[in-house]
């Protein structure tokens, strides 16, 4: 890529997340809650390496990718570059992917399926740390659970074995106003009480505010971070 954009890449970068992390803290205070209690995952699919490291150099710990294809290739050139951070699988696993998953990743916040969950616990040499997916708005064009799902399947999956089931993850649906949203993440919380669970990960770009008002203990974020995606 060029140097140009490269520069430009590392200095948006590094001052986008300084005021994503400041503004986090403050959604954090306003609900009475520790900041440290909400994580950042960077979510940079689509943006090049050279960004992943100009944001962990500012002090992201942990990145977010929705497909292993991408992954692979891009913490190589991370690692490369002398950076490892905690890589989140965001995106549906397919389980002909499992085990370059499981080598890659240190959390796999989309386990969408009893049957990708089965794969994953035969293949994991040790437990991965692991969330279920709630389509919580039961939107066609995305996968998940259903609610009534995860309530039914959460034990058991828990039960299997080299899987540490952390938590939910949700993705609202688009919108232009956040409010509208919060009554999905109200839902993923009061899901996660009722199956004992204690991680929620919620929020993303255009609504994250409302998702730690809400109890998010993880927001997944990539466009205010990386800039807008082509
Ligand atoms: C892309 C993506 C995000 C980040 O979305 P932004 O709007 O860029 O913040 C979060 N979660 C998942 C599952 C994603 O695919």
């Amino acid at each position: 890529m060029a140097q140009q954009v490269t520069d430009a890449i590392v200095t948006t970068v590094a001052a986008n997340l300084a005021r994503v992390q400041a503004r986090i803290a403050d959604a954090a205070t306003r609900a009475g809650r520790s900041p440290a209690s909400v994580r950042l995952v960077g979510v940079s699919k689509t943006f090049p390496p050279e960004a992943v490291v100009a944001a962990i150099r500012a002090g992201l710990t942990d990145v977010g990718e929705n497909r292993v294809q991408e992954a692979v290739p891009k913490a190589a050139a991370v690692a490369a570059a002398g950076e490892s951070p905690r890589w989140h699988l965001v995106g549906h696993l397919q389980t002909n992917k499992v085990k370059s998953a499981l080598a890659l990743f240190s959390e796999i916040e989309s386990v969408d399926s009893l049957h990708l969950a089965e794969s994953l616990s035969r293949h994991a040499a040790t437990p991965i740390q692991v969330l279920l997916e709630v389509n919580v708005a039961g939107e066609a064009t995305k996968g998940g659970f259903s609610p009534s799902e995860a309530l039914e399947l959460a034990d058991r999956i828990a039960a299997l074995p080299g899987l540490d089931v952390r938590g939910l993850m949700t993705v609202a649906p688009e919108t232009n106003d956040p409010e509208e949203v919060r009554p999905v993440f109200r839902q993923l919380r009061d899901l996660g009480r009722a199956v004992g669970l204690p991680e929620l990960s919620m929020g993303m770009s255009g609504d994250y505010e409302v998702a730690i008002s809400e109890g998010a203990t993880i927001v997944r974020i990539g466009r205010a971070i990386f800039g807008s995606r082509a």
